[in-house]
């Protein structure tokens, strides 16, 4: 099962993701989590996206699609994949069809821009294994601790209003062509994003159960 998952920056992918990933059995490819290890551990590759990154502007396409057809070569993703946050642009898209992997679900959470300000201005993310929280509509069962793997919460850097604002500006213009990029090829799916994690998952479930 090759999914994708769209939508704007805060629509709830990554948690999405989380819950897909247990489900099915497969793992979660994560761009933004991949460049934010590689930043935390300095590597070469993530001394060039930290710019980009820091401003809420997108790490040129050639980084970001090496970075995936690397990690999709790998054995644990030969029973599917859920990609979160890739891909982000036209070129990237096309790309990603030509590396020959079958696409088979694009699901685009739909969310209006004043709830994804408010979600990502209360965002917090696990530092060690990335999985998100909010302070106020998903709280982790011990205040600024995952519940996953008991690392740390903190705030993302780009998660501050005028980074936000620059995302969802960047998000318009780049990323929201490939809502009619999928359309095109017969596999998109819309789901609201705004209501409850529980809601939307349901949503999905539909997708793919139907
Ligand atoms: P995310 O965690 O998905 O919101 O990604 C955080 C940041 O990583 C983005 O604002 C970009 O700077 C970078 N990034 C992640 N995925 C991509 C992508 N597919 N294309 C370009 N930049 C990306």
């Amino acid at each position: 099962m090759n999914i994708i998952l769209l939508g704007a920056p805060g629509a709830g992918k990554g948690t999405q993701a989380a819950v897909l990933a247990e489900h099915y059995n497969i793992p979660t490819i994560s761009t933004g989590n991949i460049i934010r290890e590689a930043l935390r551990t300095g590597t070469e590759m993530g001394k060039k996206a930290k710019s980009y990154m820091d401003a809420g502007q997108l790490v040129p396409d050639d980084v970001v699609i090496g970075i995936v057809k690397d990690r999709l070569s790998q054995d644990d993703c030969k029973n599917g994949f859920i990609l979160d946050g890739f891909p982000r642009t036209i070129p990237q898209a096309e790309a990603l069809d030509k590396m020959g992997v079958n696409i088979e679900y694009v699901v685009d959470i739909e969310v209006s821009d004043e709830r994804i300000i408010n979600r990502l201005s209360g965002r917090r993310v696990c530092q060690d294994c990335g999985r998100p929280y909010h302070l106020v509509n998903l709280k982790p069962k011990t205040e600024g601790i995952c519940d996953a793997c008991g690392g740390t919460l903190v705030q993302r850097k780009d998660d501050h209003i005028d980074t936000i604002k620059n995302r969802l500006e960047i998000y318009h213009k780049e990323t929201e062509p490939l809502v009619d990029y999928y359309k095109k090829q017969g596999k998109l799916s819309v789901v609201q994003g705004s209501d409850s994690v529980e809601d939307t998952m349901a949503d999905m479930m539909k997708v793919f159960e139907a």
